[in-house]
């Protein structure tokens, strides 16, 4: 099939040299000129394993992956899959501005397309964004009609970043939210290779799909972090708690990983964007979800609470910052607790040296002046009062890099039993 795919991010790069991979033409279509050029390159403008060698193949051996600014390339394909990001509007809302730009820039196009086209949502938007918003736009800049001229559906993505090209080819669910079969049937066709199970259903039950995940696995980790914060009180592990919990099937182990909490581009801002619409829109409070984030929140400053319960008053002390990724393998810094932990450290005049081995560069962009940046984990533990494990790299899992040093352990990164014979070893809650 021809392919177009709108947004050229974690979700609309993963997905396109996926699909090219899979044997589809497809090409990218993004407004950041300087993407355009990096992947027409063969080269990866994100840190994802596997992408860069992908993109290769695609671009430079198969050439049947490419990338423009035009919308008007959507001319010569069968299906687009829109990919833009939906961030969070300073109220919590969800930002649709993306979304309307892409479906405004596609209908644009349709106008001048003779023959069926299905437009499909990638990006996460809020239960009826697609019949209210995407939908309209398409119609109005088109002046087709949804069903006779042109298909919709919505097809979530569930990748996680850092794994997302293994992801790509080995989905656990293909869901496929349809405006009418004949949409549907395009979007199975896409994806017509892929052994996983697919679940077909309305565009707005698929929507809300998406958001259910992103919730039940945010409310896994605030879950978590709460009966850990009750566990430390009682002198009991967390972990050794999970151990036993974990065999039960209606439980599992994923997600039950105690420490400062999520980040991300994802679930904060998709549980802000659910608990708006719910209290907002539909008058219901949502109090669970709240509570959620508010755990989330608390959680990341514990481990500054635990540094002032070691070093007393911050001020004037060195504390070095281990990680800055929302999670390892990635350089992507969005929401990542680090942000907040380095800023309430600055305001409490503590000096900060900061170490992280991808995501150094998007940090400098996002941390307030003031922040030392280390060229090694060894570097910023030097002459440090007190180290910080914010982020899990497989780096600062070597116990040996710590001897002698105070060492707040905010991802159970280092075993608690081995590390104490080496540093004065704190778990964040454990
Ligand atoms: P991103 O910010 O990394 O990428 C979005 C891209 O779209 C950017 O390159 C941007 O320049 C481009 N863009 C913006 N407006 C455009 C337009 N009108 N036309 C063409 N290109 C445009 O976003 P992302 O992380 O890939 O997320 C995209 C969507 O997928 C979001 O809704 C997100 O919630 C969802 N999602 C993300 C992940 C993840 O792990 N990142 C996982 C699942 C779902």
């Amino acid at each position: 099939m021809k392919i177009a795919v709108i947004g050229a991010g974690y979700v609309g790069l993963v997905s396109a040299a996926g699909l090219a991979r899979l044997g589809h033409e497809v090409v990218c279509i993004e407004t950041d000129r300087d993407r355009v050029d990096t992947i027409n390159r063969g080269v990866s403008p994100l840190c994802e394993a596997g992408l860069e060698e992908l993109l290769s193949a695609c671009v430079s051996g198969d050439g049947n992956l490419r990338a423009s600014a035009e919308y008007s390339e959507i001319l010569d394909t069968d299906v687009s899959l829109i990919c833009v990001g939906t961030p969070s509007n300073s109220d919590g809302s969800i930002d649709l501005s993306y979304i309307r730009d892409a479906a405004t820039g596609i209908g644009g196009t349709l106008a001048a397309k003779p023959d069926y086209h299905v437009v499909v949502t990638r990006s996460t938007v809020i239960p009826g964004t697609t019949r209210d918003v995407i939908i309209p736009l398409l119609t109005g800049a088109s002046g087709k009609t949804a069903g006779d001229d042109f298909g919709i559906a919505f097809n979530p993505e569930f990748l996680q970043e850092g794994t997302a090209v293994q992801a790509f080819f080995n989905p656990d669910r293909i869901i496929i939210g349809e405006f009418d079969r004949r949409s549907g049937d395009m979007v199975a066709e896409v994806y017509r290779d892929m052994a996983a199970p697919v679940v077909r259903t309305d565009i707005t039950t698929a929507e809300m799909v998406k958001y259910t995940s992103n919730a039940f696995l945010a409310t896994k980790i605030s879950f978590i972090n709460e009966i850990a914060n009750i566990c430390q009180r009682l002198g009991i592990d967390v972990y050794d708690v999970v151990d036993g919990i974990r065999f039960d099937y209606r439980i599992g182990d994923r997600f039950l990983n105690a420490g400062i909490g999520f980040g991300g581009s994802c679930l904060p801002k998709d549980l802000r964007a659910l608990t708006y619409a719910s209290s907002v829109k539909l008058g219901y409070s949502a109090p669970l979800l709240k509570a959620v984030l508010d755990v989330n929140e608390a959680q990341a400053l514990k481990i500054i609470e635990v540094a002032e319960q070691k070093l007393g008053d911050l001020d004037g002390k060195k504390v070095a910052v281990l990680g800055l990724a929302f999670k390892p393998d990635t350089d992507d810094i969005r929401e990542a607790p680090s942000i907040r932990v380095v800023e309430v450290l600055l305001e409490k005049g503590a000096l900060v040296k900061a170490y992280d081995p991808r995501a150094m560069e998007n940090a400098k962009a996002v941390l307030p002046a003031g922040v030392e940046y280390s060229s090694s984990a060894a570097a910023a533990i030097t002459d440090s009062d007190c180290v910080l494990i914010v982020t899990e790299w497989d780096e600062f899992r070597d116990a040996s890099l710590y001897k002698g040093k105070t060492v707040i352990d905010g991802r159970r990164a280092l075993d608690p039993r081995r590390a104490g014979s080496v540093c004065d070893y704190r778990g964040v809650c454990w």
